[in-house]
């Protein structure tokens, strides 16, 4: 599942293809809104709200999301792309380049105005300018009881962490996802290991992981072997959770 930073470096790409450029064509191929054509209007700017990325378009805005597989290609007019066809859910064209977002998990045509009803239960951004780690503790604290390792992919509560950034966060901060909201010490703390770990895989292009992926592997810290555990309450979700048992001592 892409996180917070995936989104932002995808925006990041897409900036310079298309704000302040002119759409010379709009395919939206999801059936819902395959008669939208927003050609001939300007691009105004794309941003992002944890996960989701929006582009605004005169009245309109572009909602997508990358949920599991989804991604965004650039090309020149006329190249051949990497995905096939049938994966593109939007083809936007301006005349110096041909954008693809592909097998994107939400894909839609709002009216400006509507934004709210896509975003608006999001939780601080962790990578937004207006990111308020006051707010995120004290929406996740609304929930004492929840594992604190489902209330961090909660979007709700703050938005941005992923299936593998809430192990490296809970990992950093010496946490056992197990825990329960209430009993962890120091959730500002954790919260921003978090952002700290985001931030720097968008500086650094890549995530160097600590425990995420590792199980048998020895911690980095004290070389007990890492554990993977099953933790998730939705069916849909990535469940698992990887944690150090020696430096990440399991609630009592
Ligand atoms: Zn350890």
């Amino acid at each position: 599942m892409p996180e917070g930073d995936s989104v932002w470096r995808a925006a990041k790409r897409l900036r310079p293809a298309l704000e302040g450029k002119q759409l010379t064509g709009c395919d939206v191929r999801v059936p819902r809104f395959a008669t939208v054509d927003l050609s001939g209007r300007t691009v105004d700017e794309i941003v992002t709200r944890g996960k989701h990325l929006l582009m605004r378009v005169g009245d309109a805005t572009i909602h997508t999301h990358l949920k599991m597989e989804g991604e965004w290609h650039i090309y020149p007019p006329g190249a051949r792309w990497r995905r096939p066809a049938y994966r593109a859910r939007i083809v936007l064209s301006t005349k110096d380049a041909v954008v693809v977002g592909f097998s994107l998990g939400i894909t839609e045509i709002l009216a400006r105005s509507e934004e709210d009803r896509v975003i608006g239960h999001l939780g601080p951004d962790l990578l937004g300018a207006d990111w308020d780690p006051d707010e995120a503790v004290a929406r996740l604290r609304s929930d004492p009881l929840r594992p604190v390792g489902l209330a961090l992919l909660d979007q709700r509560n703050l938005a941005g962490i992923g299936n593998i950034f809430r192990s490296e966060a809970c990992f950093m901060a010496r946490v056992d996802p197990r825990t329960a909201v209430g009993d962890v010490a120091d959730l500002h703390a954790l919260i921003e290991h978090a952002r700290i770990l985001l931030t720097q895989s968008i500086r650094t292009q890549r995530h160097r992981s600590y425990v995420y992926g590792r199980a048998r592997l020895p911690c980095p810290r004290c070389r007990t072997t890492i554990r993977k555990l099953d933790q998730s309450d939705s069916p849909s979700a990535e469940r698992y959770v990887f944690i150090c048992p020696k430096c990440q001592p399991a609630p009592t």
